[in-house]
């Protein structure tokens, strides 16, 4: 049983920790001071993940991706998600399902999209639509050859820089032909209705976009009529883990700047960690952390063994689950380790602590993911979980 992470991992990782704390830490203030990055700053950041090579890490090089296993981008991922404000999100991934797009589509859209030309925002919540997808109301109404879309979508993340909409909406209203369409950001109709303020500073935005009789051509179905919900269950495989790694690599820094700072701080004639309060805080940040380590990568490797689909959904659950709710549990202690200090939004775990709070809530929330998880026990018993993947022995 060989746990070590292979050569040319460890140099993805070298390069993705070098990216984070050159090119993304040194926006960190910026970002969190203005609330925004300037263009210039943008677009200079754009020309970085090019330069550095992390364009389209999540898609084959046939498509003009970099062909990174699963492993090797939850690597990755770690040491962006150590940068406050959500910079990892400077690094695009082209959503999964565009994988599935027909010739035309790729040479239109994913092969763009890897190469940072093009940028899609991701449409599928609504106002009355949120955890329970049956209740989307977005319609794409058969006209001849076309489709015509009316709806409202909440929560776009990127909305503000993406050139196209990846968008759910049901054929004719059906709830049984959900259907993505690929919407470019122009097309008539389609408008932005408010740009709300958040919790976390983003490096973009989350826009309310209303679609009102914006027409397209059936050539702007993704992946077959009533391919929706469908393609969105292994885009969220991919999407859990990517946020399990980011959580993984935030709480690791606020570990380490927590820890430092204890061995720095003088409090009663000694510094602060020989203060059993403070040496347990840290002691329970060390185990919670190399637990989450433990499962997330396991989860990837198995991604990448191409283990049974639906083990590998029930575990995806699981990693997103804990590693959330790790990082608000470790960053939480760190800010206490901080004091006053830890308060203050210059202090990067404040500004993490506050960063991976929405982990427990988008991408399904941590309430989503226990009904996920038990309904895969009640379905196929604990070994789902327990067990431990064996090769094929026949
Ligand atoms: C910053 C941000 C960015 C986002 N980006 C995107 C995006 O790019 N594209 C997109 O489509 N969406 C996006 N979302 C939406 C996100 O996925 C939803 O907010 C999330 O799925 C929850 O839906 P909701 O907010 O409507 O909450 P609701 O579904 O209304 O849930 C409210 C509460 O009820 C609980 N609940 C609901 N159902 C159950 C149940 N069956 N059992 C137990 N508890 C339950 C929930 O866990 C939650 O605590 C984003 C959200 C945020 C905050």
């Amino acid at each position: 049983m060989d746990l070590l992470i292979p050569p040319a991992d460890q140099t993805w990782q070298e390069r993705a920790k070098n990216f984070a704390e050159t090119i993304l830490f040194p926006q960190e203030l910026e970002l969190e001071l203005n609330g925004s990055l300037s263009r210039e700053t943008k677009d200079n950041l754009r020309a970085e993940v090019i330069k550095h090579g992390f364009a389209g890490i999540n898609h084959s090089t046939e498509v003009g991706g970099k062909g990174c296993t699963q492993f090797q981008q939850t690597l990755i991922n770690e040491e962006l998600g150590k940068a406050t404000g959500a910079l990892w999100a400077a690094v695009w991934h082209p959503a999964v399902p565009l994988k599935h797009g027909t010739k035309k589509q790729i040479e239109e859209y994913l092969r763009p999209s890897c190469e940072g030309k093009r940028r899609a925002c991701v449409a599928i919540t609504e106002p009355d639509a949120g955890s329970d997808t049956n209740l989307i109301k977005t319609t794409a109404r058969r006209r001849g050859d076309r489709y015509v879309i009316d709806g409202e979508k909440w929560f776009v993340t990127s909305g503000d820089e993406a050139d196209y909409i990846i968008v759910h909406a049901l054929i004719d209203g059906d709830i049984s032909k959900p259907t993505l369409f690929l919407v470019d950001r122009k097309t008539p109709g389609l408008s932005i209705k408010r740009e709300p303020k958040f919790t976390h500073n983003y490096i973009f935005g989350h826009p309310e976009f209303v679609f009102q009789g914006v027409e397209v051509s059936e050539e702007c179905i993704l992946g077959g009529v009533g391919m929706g919900l469908e393609l969105t269950k292994d885009w969220f495989v991919e999407a859990r883990l990517q946020i399990a790694a980011n959580c993984l690599g935030a709480a690791i820094r606020g570990f380490e700047l927590a820890n430092d700072w204890a061995n720095r701080r003088v409090q009663f004639g000694v510094p602060i960690r020989r203060h059993q309060a403070i040496d347990f805080m840290l002691a329970d940040m060390a185990v919670e952390i190399m637990a989450a380590k433990s499962m997330i990568y396991r989860v990837a490797w198995e991604i990448d063994q191409k283990i049974d689909r639906k083990i590998i959904h029930a575990r995806a659950s699981v990693i997103k689950l804990h590693a959330s709710e790790m990082a608000g549990r470790v960053l939480d202690k760190a800010v206490q380790i901080f004091g006053g200090r830890g308060y203050m939004r210059e202090n990067a775990v404040e500004r993490l602590n506050r960063d991976v709070r929405v982990d427990r809530i988008w991408e399904g929330t941590s309430e989503i993911q226990r009904v996920i998880i038990g309904g895969q026990l009640a379905k196929r018993g604990t070994g789902i979980f327990t067990d431990w993947h064996r090769p094929q022995t026949k």
